[in-house]
């Protein structure tokens, strides 16, 4: 017999696939501009010119990349060394970070970041790994695949900061692990300095108490669409025992060519053994060699985003029509969602009920929290324009 439980996985699309496949047939049957689809976190911005012109450089031109003649060749499993170092160099710079290019492994994206690093860290069906809730959705798929169990802890619903006391009440003896996400999907919320500083202190005081490590897992492919300039804190300037999964998928505008990074933080207590881990987990989940001409043209690429305006600008103007019209929303520092309280208890009710109006929105019940849609605003801007009299439809309708 099949595995049942990927069998499950694989018939049982996610809430944000089975939206987005629906908008298709609303599409098909309105036509395109009458259907306003926030379901998929795809990109709306352009990539940055200098992605296609390093591309185009690397195929047109040999020596513009360090193989040669094997441009299309496999790097070495944990990438490329002079890609690795460039990135590097690239964080101590930016974030005065002390990365090590030899504790950097390429990725097949975040997600298989993600995937390959729980399966490093889970060593027991036992194990534990925390996650904040609203999360994106995937995180549970990954644990379980890690075969480790999903804490969820909960967040002040004002702030959608977590809520500390919960998240140390949640940390146990069989804690291996805690996924961050900032700024974070589905919120659009950063965890500025003030958090981290918590949510470490906290974390390295359970290590004490438990005598092992607990790892921290910052995943941040949003980390360069940030709206107001605002610094970064970098994670392993906080804590010493944490790992990165970072993804060039929504900075750059590539989700689809799968290329990102885990980088183990040199001052972590079992560094080698943990990369080592990695590297086999890489190899044992078959991921070993992300994609080698999108390794190559990193260099060229790293500090440019596309255009960050296009989504700021979006925020604003939803946020502020969302607001107008009566609805409560949170305004997001980054990325491309928001979240709105749904004018019911069920999400999913106020999510069929949207649909009525040509809206697409995710219900929040899939992020682990209940009560709220998601609003992914990676549109042009006149499709959020065009997008209003209908929210202002559906706000009408519950009153
Ligand atoms: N983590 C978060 C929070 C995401 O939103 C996504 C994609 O939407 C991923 C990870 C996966 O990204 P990638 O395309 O790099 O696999």
């Amino acid at each position: 017999m099949i595995n049942q439980e990927v069998l499950y996985r694989g018939k049982e699309p996610s809430a944000i696939r089975k939206l987005f496949e629906q908008g298709k047939k609303l599409k098909e049957k309105y036509g395109e501009d009458q259907v306003f689809d926030f379901s998929i976190g795809n990109p709306s911005v352009p990539s940055p010119a200098i992605l296609n012109e390093s591309l185009i450089a690397l195929i047109n031109d040999s020596s513009d990349h360090p193989n040669n003649s094997i441009l299309h060749g496999y790097t070495s499993a944990a990438g490329d060394m002079n890609v690795r170092q460039s990135i590097s160099s690239y964080l101590n710079e930016t974030y005065d970070a002390k990365t090590d290019a030899n504790y950097i492994y390429m990725s097949v994206g975040a997600a298989a970041g993600l995937s390959i690093s729980l399966r490093a860290i889970v060593s027991s069906p036992d194990d534990e790994v925390i996650v904040f809730a609203p999360f994106f959705p995937e995180y549970e798929v990954f644990i379980d695949n890690a075969k480790a169990k999903t804490i969820v802890c909960y967040p002040d619903y004002n702030t959608f900061y977590p809520d500390t006391a919960d998240f140390e009440s949640k940390i146990a003896k069989n804690t291996k692990a805690i996924i961050i996400n900032s700024p974070n999907n589905p919120t659009g919320i950063m965890y500025k300095e003030d958090i981290i500083v918590e949510i470490t202190k906290i974390l390295k005081n359970k290590e004490k108490e438990y005598g092992h490590p607990i790892y921290l897992i910052s995943d941040e492919p949003y980390r360069e669409l940030i709206f107001d300039n605002e610094r970064y804190p970098f994670i392993t300037n906080y804590y010493d025992n944490s790992i990165i999964t970072y993804s060039f998928s929504k900075s750059l505008s590539i989700p689809g060519e799968r290329i990102g990074y885990i980088l183990v933080n040199p001052k972590c207590e079992d560094k080698d053994d943990l990369f080592a881990a990695i590297c086999g987990a890489g190899r044992s989940l078959g991921y070993v060699c992300a994609p080698s001409i999108f390794q190559y043209m990193i260099p060229k690429v790293l500090g440019v985003a596309s255009d960050i305006n296009v989504y700021k600008e979006n925020a604003n103007l939803l946020y502020d029509e969302l607001k107008k019209i009566g609805y409560h929303v949170v305004r997001p520092d980054g990325a491309f969602y928001m979240m709105m309280k749904a004018l019911e208890d069920d999400d999913q009710s106020f999510s069929d009920r949207a649909l009525e109006y040509n809206l697409l929105l995710v219900p929040s019940a899939s992020f682990g929290v209940k009560g709220y849609v998601r609003i992914a605003f990676c549109q042009s801007k006149n499709k959020i324009i065009d997008s209003i009299p209908q929210f202002k439809k559906l706000y009408s309708s519950y009153t």
